[in-house]
């Protein structure tokens, strides 16, 4: 512990509470040592810049502490030089006690936590306020390129003294990226140990007329993986509206070639290339062994696409609800909406948010449009059929695809609502 950091920590009270408790001996050492500057070293500036939160402490005016979480981009706390750190204060709930508290006592106590290596950095300073008139350069500094949210002021803080903590009962704790990260690499690691099992290189499955090879593989989640197809030519395909599947052909462990279904998830308006998402399910099944063999270059011969799944053709709003994998086709039909300017809101829904398979690029494209629910995450907002219905338009189409409770739970809600059959369109995958 540094001196600085015990000069301002260890107040008479405190050191009498040490004494009683008998660890002042142990204390008493660290503000003998000489005075020295507080200053940040390298050590301490990597950890604040992969920092994305941090908890700040100030004291009212009437003497209350008050503690606020602060968020932003990993490196929002940025380190102007070592006794100096500063951040831009975006415009939030517009309660201003934090910085309120700050205009009648410039002290503050900052915590930084990082959960997964059970560390955290304590940091004592005063901070000042400045804005765009009175420190227009120093503020730009606190910017953080890309992050849209609207800078209020920036909070500039003079440190007096940090200390590292123990991590002590620390529990380790991730963020979405970071278990996302984690994933891949535990994947990319499994993927290098075993060698996947392979279609022999000549092998053709299936006899359909359209003659098709796999040109792309992506893992969009820990269980969902994205094959693009392309003719064997690389010519158009033969066009196909949101809805539709593919019939494939798949070898499973056993031998047997069987055929499974796969809804078309790429953007309709494509005609060079369809893709397909497949969630491995059972052990055995033709999911996995369509996982475990299908890889670039893979060949196949499949029927044109078949679709029972249709849009509708006028300007009516829709209702797109999918759940888990059912996304495949709901998102296709998005796209479709998007480009014929329909009306329409995507209602998406999944365990947590690592299973959902295009969820950032749905939210990217349809901002304002597409909302999503979690079954298996405590706190976050869960999909309420019933509601979402009632507050639809009175002439929108609804469309489903996911798990068959939910097929049901929205075919159910419709009909207690009186809505005509017609207006619910869905697809069940089992
Ligand atoms: C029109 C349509 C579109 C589809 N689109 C997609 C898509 O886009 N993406 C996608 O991933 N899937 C999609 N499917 C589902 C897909 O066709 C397969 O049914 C799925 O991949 C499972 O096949 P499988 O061979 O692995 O399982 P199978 O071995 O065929 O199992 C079939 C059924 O048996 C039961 N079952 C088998 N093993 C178990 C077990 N261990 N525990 C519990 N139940 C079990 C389940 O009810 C399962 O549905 C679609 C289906 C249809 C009809």
């Amino acid at each position: 512990m540094s001196s600085a950091f015990a000069d301002i920590a260890f107040t008479p009270n405190v050191k009498a509470m040490q004494t009683r408790m008998g660890s002042r001996q142990a204390y008493r050492a660290a503000e003998h040592e000489p005075p020295e500057e507080p200053a940040l070293g390298p050590y301490e500036i990597a950890f604040i810049a992969a920092r994305d939160s941090f908890y700040q402490g100030t004291v009212s005016e009437t003497g209350w502490p008050y503690v606020q979480h602060r968020g932003g981009p990993a490196g929002f706390l940025k380190v102007l030089d070592a006794r100096t750190l500063g951040y831009a204060d975006f415009s939030g709930n517009r309660q201003y006690v934090s910085v309120g508290n700050l205009v009648g006592d410039d002290r503050v106590s900052l915590f930084l936590m990082d959960y997964p290596n059970q560390t955290r950095l304590k940091i004592l300073g005063r901070a000042r306020l400045i804005d765009e008139d009175s420190a227009p350069e120093l503020l730009a500094r606190l910017e953080t390129p890309d992050y849209r949210a609207r800078v209020e002021r920036g909070v500039i803080i003079h440190i007096e003294g940090f200390d590292w903590n123990c991590p002590k009962y620390i529990t380790p704790r991730y963020a979405e990226s970071q278990v996302v990260q984690r994933i891949k690499e535990a994947t990319a690691a499994l993927t290098a140990q075993t060698p996947a099992p392979q279609l022999p290189a000549t092998e053709v499955l299936g006899h359909g007329e359209l003659a098709l090879t796999i040109s792309g593989v992506r893992q969009l989640t820990p269980r969902i993986r994205a094959y693009t197809l392309r003719a064997d030519d690389w010519a158009d395909l033969p066009p196909a509206k949101a809805g539709a599947h593919l019939a494939v052909p798949v070898r499973r462990p056993d031998g047997a070639v069987v055929i499974r279904q796969y809804s078309l998830a790429g953007d309709p308006g494509r005609r060079d290339a369809y893709e397909v998402a497949v969630l491995r399910q059972y052990e055995g099944g033709g999911a996995q062994a369509i996982h475990d063999t299908w890889q670039l270059g893979t060949r196949l011969r499949v029927a044109l696409p078949i679709n029972h799944f249709l849009l509708h053709g006028d300007s009516r709003p829709a209702v797109l609800i999918a759940g888990g994998i059912g996304i495949t086709p709901i998102k296709a039909m998005a796209q479709t909406l998007g480009r014929r300017h329909v009306a329409f809101e995507l209602h998406y829904t999944a365990r947590t948010p690592i299973d959902m398979a295009y969820r950032e690029q749905l939210a990217g494209d349809f901002p304002g449009r597409c909302f999503t629910y979690y079954s298996r995450q405590p706190g976050q907002p869960r999909l309420d059929v019933a509601e979402l219905l009632r507050r639809a338009a009175g002439d929108a189409v609804i469309y489903v695809c996911g798990p068959r409770p939910l097929i049901a739970a929205v075919r159910s809600a419709a009909s207690h609502l009186g809505m005509a059959p017609e207006r619910v369109q869905y697809e069940s995958f089992s």
